[in-house]
């Protein structure tokens, strides 16, 4: 097995050569992620500087060890950093990588997460559970193991499932039922918060998102952990319902666990589709966003461009209600040619409706304007009208 030398952020990693990035791969490194670690050292400095305190990692799914050795070479003030695997190639790939970077607060770990994070409970500021596809199995343990004022990093990247393509698997891996639509990314992610609030509660555990986003072929949420029976109960009144017209795109957000759901639109009198329990509550918070933006300088990040347009749209959308409106599909729904979006964006600001532009989709805008009013908005914009 011939091996070569990478370079991300301030580290040089030695990984197995492989012709393909694949879970196949003796041990695994996917370049695709380099946003991702990228977004994580700043969410996690972030943190950091909100604790005040020297803090103590996990990083549960090592592969290569790239994402715990950036960590502890990129973030300031960490005490120590854990990087686990199951596999014994990638554990010893760990242990050259941390050598290789001149290391001495990093630790390795051969264990599945679960029993790492059941053995080790409550040692942990932050725990990142990036595994291959789905989070689930281990989001339980995390919960047992995370204390209050910690730090969840979950990656999922069994989209297909989280937005609707799949339906059986979503049910059987996050108790709740996707849909597909114009925003079915944004429902895959509060599926995912809404599945991770749920966990912990059970260990009257609550959650306070900081920063989540869709990109590429995976879904990542950055999300604080606090304790309190009452508190979690009061929490749980985030968990909730989206229902959805396909034929009009009417939706409507319904908070609770078991509310009454309407069957048919009220608008045009169609069947709507249901998606959930998802988490209703907030995805983005906007002075951690911001945090991270202003501390892009002073980082060396390999995806810089990307994460700042990336950061600014999320900032944008904190605070905006969940769902979004897709443009194109309201005017092909008018049967009228396409609208340009910075437009529409004037025109519902000038109205004093509040509208930004979404990291989920670049022809779609969030507005607490109504449907009606965008369609009023499109129609008086259109040329042809
Ligand atoms: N986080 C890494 C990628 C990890 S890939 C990065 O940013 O590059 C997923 C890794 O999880 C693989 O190395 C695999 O060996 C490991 N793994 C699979 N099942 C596991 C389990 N149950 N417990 C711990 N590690 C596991």
């Amino acid at each position: 097995m011939t091996n070569e030398h990478i370079h991300e952020g301030l580290v040089e990693i030695e990984i197995p050569k492989f012709d393909k990035v694949s879970s196949e791969a003796p041990v695994f490194y996917n370049p695709v992620m380099e946003l991702n670690r990228d977004l994580s050292i700043l969410a996690l400095q972030e943190f950091q500087r909100e604790l005040n305190k020297e803090i103590y990692l996990c990083d549960a799914f090592g592969g290569s060890g790239i994402r715990g050795i950036r960590y502890a070479k990129e973030i300031s003030n960490v005490a120590k950093v854990v990087i686990n695997d199951i596999s014994s190639l990638a554990v010893n790939f760990q242990k050259t990588n941390i050598k290789l970077n001149g290391l001495d607060n990093v630790e390795t770990s051969q264990n599945d997460a679960s029993l790492m994070l059941r053995e080790m409970r409550g040692e942990f500021d932050i725990v990142d559970i990036d595994p291959f596809g789905t989070p689930s199995y281990f989001t339980d343990s995390a919960a047992y193991s995370l204390k209050s004022d910690g730090m969840l990093c979950i990656s999922a990247t069994d989209t297909s499932a989280l937005c609707g393509t799949y339906k059986a698997p979503c049910i059987r891996k996050y108790n709740a039922k996707p849909f597909k639509s114009e925003y079915c990314h944004e429902n895959g992610v509060r599926i995912l918060i809404g599945f991770v609030a749920m966990t912990f509660a059970k260990y009257k555990k609550y959650i306070e998102v900081k920063f989540s986003h869709s990109t590429e072929h995976y879904m990542r949420a950055y999300i604080k952990i606090h304790r309190g029976s009452k508190a979690t109960d009061e929490s749980l009144e985030n968990m909730g319902f989206i229902v959805h017209c396909k034929k009009c795109l009417h939706r409507k957000t319904i908070n609770g666990l078991a509310p009454h759901i309407p069957e048919v639109c009220p608008v045009c009198g169609e069947k709507l589709i249901t998606a959930g329990p998802l988490w209703l509550g907030d995805i983005q918070n906007k002075s951690y966003i911001q945090g991270m933006i202003d501390s892009t300088n002073e980082k060396k990040l390999n995806k810089k461009d990307e994460a700042l347009k990336l950061l600014n749209l999320c900032l944008n959308e904190a605070d905006m209600p969940a769902t979004f409106y897709d443009l194109h599909l309201i005017c092909k729904k008018l049967r009228i040619s396409a609208v340009r979006l910075a437009k529409v964006v004037d025109a519902l600001t000038n109205e004093g409706f509040k509208v930004s532009r979404t990291h989920y989709e670049p022809t779609a805008i969030k507005t607490d304007a109504s449907l009606d009013k965008i369609e009023e908005i499109i129609v008086k914009l259109n040329p042809e009208s």
